[in-house]
């Protein structure tokens, strides 16, 4: 699935939920999440960002891997 990172913090442009096909982005207090077992990786998401906060998640920069777990935390999920 597509990840949002902590790059997304305190931002929340929403331009990705707008693209989401599948509506599987969430908002949390101060960030947006992508729920990973709704994801269908389509990747319409990433390039909306003003921000440059959205990475598949096998491409997630090295620094900001802790989001791949907080986006999991969100949901719930292990
Ligand atoms: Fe939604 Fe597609 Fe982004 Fe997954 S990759 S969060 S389905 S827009």
């Amino acid at each position: 699935p597509y990840v949002i990172t902590t790059r997304c913090v305190d931002l929340k442009d929403r331009a990705c939920v707008r693209e989401c096909p599948v509506d599987c982005i969430y908002e949390g207090a101060r960030a947006l999440y992508v729920n990973p077992e709704e994801c269908i990786d389509c990747g319409a998401c990433a390039p909306v960002c003003p921000n440059d906060a959205i990475y598949f998640d096998q491409e997630v920069p090295g620094a900001l891997q802790a989001s791949i777990a907080d986006n999991a935390a969100f949901f719930s999920l292990p």
